[in-house]
């Protein structure tokens, strides 16, 4: 598998933000969180942003093991986007967390795009099998899906499983493309 980035030439480096147009699920402590720090996204939104919390989430609460508590609730969708993307096409919500002092507020299944979870099995997003117009995975592409997704891999797994999903890769019969490649160094823990 590989994945075809996103045109590094273009604005934002090629990326649509086609993947934010439906908004995420997210479980009901990073709701609280991003509401925790409401003023900190709304330094982060432009003018035509809705700044109001009150309706940056959908009422409708799901059940879902996939979610820490079992339970999630849909970002709100305004002017055919997540109500946290902007005009030029960044998450609100990163941009707030880039600040410091602002804990992670970007929702978990945002951070692991475009992986995510299946019944607690880590897979490749639906969404991006050959028909989102920036990145995509299919059988070309500019890089082995297992290595362009590392973060997010390690993200999901930690830096130990996913050298572990690319040793099994690596040792899988028929597995060309990642039979003479090395194993995955640690990278050095930045220490606060
Ligand atoms: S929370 Fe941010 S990254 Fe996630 S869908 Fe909304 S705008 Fe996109």
């Amino acid at each position: 598998m590989r994945l075809r980035v996103a045109d590094p030439r273009g604005p934002s480096r090629g990326c649509t933000a086609c993947c934010c147009r439906s908004g995420v699920y997210v479980s009901l402590a990073e709701r609280e969180r991003i509401l925790a720090h409401a003023a900190a996204v709304q330094r982060c939104m432009d003018a035509g942003q809705v700044r109001d919390p009150a309706q940056w989430f959908e009422r409708r609460v799901y059940r879902d093991p996939d979610f820490e508590g079992g339970r999630c609730v849909g970002t709100r969708v305004m002017g055919a986007a997540c109500v946290f993307l902007n005009g030029r096409g960044l998450c609100t919500l990163q941009l707030a967390s880039a600040r410091s002092g602002t804990p992670q507020l970007k929702p978990f299944y945002c951070r692991i795009f475009p992986l995510t979870l299946a019944g607690g099995v880590v897979v490749y997003h639906p969404f991006c099998r050959g028909r989102a117009p920036c990145c995509t995975f299919g059988r070309r592409g500019a890089a082995l899906a297992l290595e362009a997704c590392r973060p997010e891999f390690e993200e999901v797994l930690g830096a130990g499983g996913y050298r572990a999903l690319v040793e099994l890769a690596r040792r899988r019969p028929g597995n060309r493309e990642y039979r003479d490649r090395e194993a995955p160094r640690t990278r050095p823990v930045e220490l606060r």
